[in-house]
C-alpha cells in the first residue's frame, strides 16, 4: 500500500490544522482497502476541541463542515465513569458542541479523546482485520508488530469500548506506541504530526498485506458459469415483495466470489461474521444461498434471520425486514440486493472486500470473525433501533 501524501499539496495547510485533517482523511479514504462507505473516522485536536468526523460524512469525500468541534474535556471525563448508555453518551457529546449546526460526532468520539496526540487516524484496513479473523489472528499480529502496538479483543463500538481502551491504556507510555489493534474491527494511528499520524497506518497496512501475500495463494480453478437471468429476475421479486420495494440487482461475477460460492464449507463460512461490525448495518448477518431453487432459498434465508432474531431480541426489539441484502448462487457467483443502484453498489463494495478476506483466512486456519449474537447486538443496537422509532 502506497502513501499517496503530497508535501506540495500539504504545504498549503501548513497553518491549519483543520485543513490537513482535511486532506489526510481523503486519502485514507481513497483506499478501499481501509475504508468502505462512512467507515473508519479521523479527527483532531486543536485549542481543546476535538474536531472528529461527523455521523454522516464519509472520509473520501469530507470537508471542514464533516468535522464536529467537540469539547475534549467532556469527552475524557465521560470515558472516566463506569457507566453510560449509548443514547446518552451521543445525547451528551451533542451538548458539549460548540456549534450545534454540525452533526453528531463520531460514536468514536471519546476514543478518538483519551488518545494524546493531535491527529488521530481510524480505519478498517482489509488486512489487518482479515489477520485478526483467524484462529491464530492474534498471535500472529502480534508476532508482526512486536510490541509496537496495543492488540485490544473486540468489544462493541460506544461507549463500552471507548470505556474499554481508556483502562486498558491508563498506566501505557503512549511514547513506546504506534496504534492500536483492535481485533475484528479496524487500527488506530496517531502523531502530533498529520503525516506521520496517516503514513502509520500506511506502513502498518502494509506489513499485514505483506504477510498476506507471502501465506495466501488465490486458486485458479474457477467455474466458468455464469448466473443465469431467470434467476436475477426471479430474486429481484421475492426480495422486492419481502421488502416492499424495487430491487436493483448487481452481479458479482469475480473468480473471488464464484470461488466463495462453490466453497463446501459455505453455509459456515457465511455465518461466521463480517469483516468488520458496522457491515452488518449495510448487508444483514448473512446472506441467501441459492441452489436453484430461488424461492426455496430465500424462504429459507427469511426463517434462518427470523430464528436469529428471536433467539438474541428481547421485548424491546423491532425486527427488521427479512429480505436479505444479497444472495450466493452456488458454484456462480452473487448477486447484491439493494433498493437503488447506490444501496447495491454499497453492498457489492462491501461483499467483495468480505469475499477475499473469508478466502484468505481460510488459507490461514480458518474464517472466524464475530458471533451471530455479536452481530445482533450491532444490527439491533439502540442507536440504530432509535432511528426506526423516529
Ligand atoms: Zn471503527
Amino acid at each position: 500500500m502506497k502513501s499517496l501524501f503530497d508535501d506540495s499539496i500539504a504545504a498549503q495547510y501548513q497553518n491549519d490544522p483543520l485543513a490537513l485533517r482535511v486532506y489526510t482523511s481523503q486519502l485514507l479514504g481513497q483506499n478501499k482497502d481501509l475504508v468502505l462507505h462512512g467507515g473508519g473516522n479521523t479527527s483532531v485536536k486543536i485549542d481543546g476541541v476535538l474536531y472528529v468526523k461527523g455521523s454522516g460524512w464519509n472520509l473520501d469525500t469530507i470537508e471542514k463542515e464533516g468535522f464536529s468541534p467537540v469539547d475534549l474535556a467532556t469527552l475524557i471525563e465521560m470515558a472516566s465513569r463506569d457507566t453510560l448508555t449509548d443514547t446518552q453518551m451521543v445525547k451528551e457529546q451533542r451538548a458539549a458542541m460548540s456549534d450545534q449546526s454540525f452533526p453528531n460526532p463520531s460514536i468514536e468520539a471519546i476514543l478518538h479523546a483519551i488518545i494524546p496526540f493531535t491527529f488521530v487516524d481510524h480505519t478498517h484496513a482489509d488486512a489487518v482485520v482479515t489477520l485478526s479473523n483467524t484462529p491464530n489472528g492474534k498471535e500472529i499480529l502480534e508476532e508482526l508488530y512486536g510490541k509496537s502496538m496495543v492488540i485490544i479483543d473486540y468489544v462493541m463500538p460506544g461507549f463500552e469500548l471507548a470505556r474499554h481502551i481508556y483502562l486498558q491504556t491508563l498506566a501505557l507510555n503512549w511514547k513506546n506506541i504506534e496504534g492500536i489493534i483492535l481485533l475484528n474491527h479496524g487500527v488506530f494511528t496517531f502523531d502530533n504530526d498529520a503525516k506521520k499520524a496517516y503514513e502509520k497506518m500506511i506502513t502498518l497496512v502494509t506489513k499485514a498485506e505483506d504477510y498476506l501475500q507471502k501465506n495466501v495463494t488465490f486458486l485458479s480453478n474457477i467455474s466458468k458459469g455464469n448466473i443465469d437471468v431467470e434467476i436475477i429476475r426471479s430474486l429481484v421479486h421475492e426480495v422486492g415483495v419481502l421488502r416492499g420495494c424495487d430491487i436493483f440487482p448487481i452481479v458479482l461475477d469475480s473468480d473471488q466470489a464464484k470461488a466463495l460460492s462453490t466453497r463446501p464449507n459455505l453455509e459456515r463460512l457465511i455465518k461466521q461474521g463480517e469483516l468488520t461490525p458496522e457491515h452488518v448495518i449495510r448487508i444483514k448477518p448473512f446472506p441467501a444461498i441459492i441452489n436453484t431453487d430461488c424461492t426455496k432459498g430465500i424462504e429459507i434465508f427469511k426463517t434462518e434471520y427470523q430464528n436469529y432474531f428471536d433467539k438474541n431480541s428481547n421485548a424491546n426489539h423491532i425486527c427488521l425486514d427479512l429480505a436479505p441484502r444479497y444472495a450466493i448462487i452456488k458454484g456462480l457467483g452473487a448477486v447484491a440486493l439493494g433498493k437503488d443502484e447506490k444501496e447495491s453498489r454499497i453492498i457489492a463494495d462491501i461483499v467483495e472486500h468480505t469475499i477475499t478476506a473469508i478466502l484468505s483466512a481460510e488459507q490461514l486456519g480458518a474464517w472466524t470473525s464475530l458471533s451471530l449474537a455479536e452481530m445482533f447486538a450491532m444490527e439491533y443496537w439502540e442507536l440504530e433501533q432509535a432511528k426506526l422509532n423516529k
